[in-house]
């Protein structure tokens, strides 16, 4: 494994790590009963690419974003232009909302992504 292969992995490690830890303190705060992240009436939140768990693993709504160039890589067999949440392993359960797809990430619980979103924890449909 050349540097830059173990360099990548260790960041998506460390972000996946963050967004855990994130995601924990978010649902034990709704436990509480504090509030969650803004969403229309009966709609579940999305992932807010300016939080700290989103920017960790490079989360962006619009892939034209997307700006450091290292990330924008083929992986695994995939072009950059072919990635997106959609055709990511993580995502599931597509539904409407807001006027367009959006779906469960499992790095990010409790929220949503939208289809179309990126993040660099992205990983091929088996
Ligand atoms: Fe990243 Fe995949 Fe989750 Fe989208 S579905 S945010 S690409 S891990």
């Amino acid at each position: 494994m050349n540097r830059r292969i173990f360099f990548v992995n260790l960041m998506s490690l460390v972000g996946l790590a963050a967004v855990s830890s994130w995601s924990s303190n978010v649902l034990a705060e709704r436990k509480r009963g504090g509030a969650a992240p803004t969403a229309g009436a009966g709609e579940t939140p999305l992932v807010d690419p300016k939080s700290a768990p989103a920017k960790a693993v490079g989360y962006a709504e619009n892939k034209s974003d997307v700006k450091d160039a290292s990330l924008k890589v083929e992986r695994q067999g995939v072009a950059f232009d072919k990635q997106n949440c959609k055709t990511c392993g993580f995502y599931s359960n597509p539904k409407n909302q807001g006027g367009g797809e959006v779906g469960n990430c499992q790095i990010f619980s409790g929220q949503v992504v939208k289809s179309g979103a990126w993040c660099s924890s992205w990983n091929k449909k088996a």
